[in-house]
């Protein structure tokens, strides 16, 4: 198993989304950005550091690190 194919993937099916975006304003690298249906979008996976601090702090537990795959909202 190739680690550095982990990648942090938000559940939409978890995401209400919670009022403010948390996950948007946390993001220290700033890669997580609300779109036009007002949902947290990960904008560049390259650049997540895997910090954990969206994870951690989205209310619902909508993020997590996953093995790559699709991170299509549903
Ligand atoms: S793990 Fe850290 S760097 Fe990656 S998206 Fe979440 S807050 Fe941003
Ligand atoms: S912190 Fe969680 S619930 Fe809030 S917008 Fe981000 S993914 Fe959705």
């Amino acid at each position: 198993m190739d680690k550095h194919s982990s990648m942090i993937l938000i559940d939409y099916t978890k995401c209400s989304p919670c009022s403010g975006l948390i996950c948007v304003g946390v993001c220290p690298v700033g890669i997580i950005e609300q779109n036009e249906n007002h949902k947290p979008v990960i904008t560049d996976f390259s650049s997540c550091t895997k910090c954990g601090v969206c994870i951690n702090l989205c209310p619902t537990k909508a993020i997590a690190l996953n093995r790559k795959q699709e991170n299509k909202e549903k």
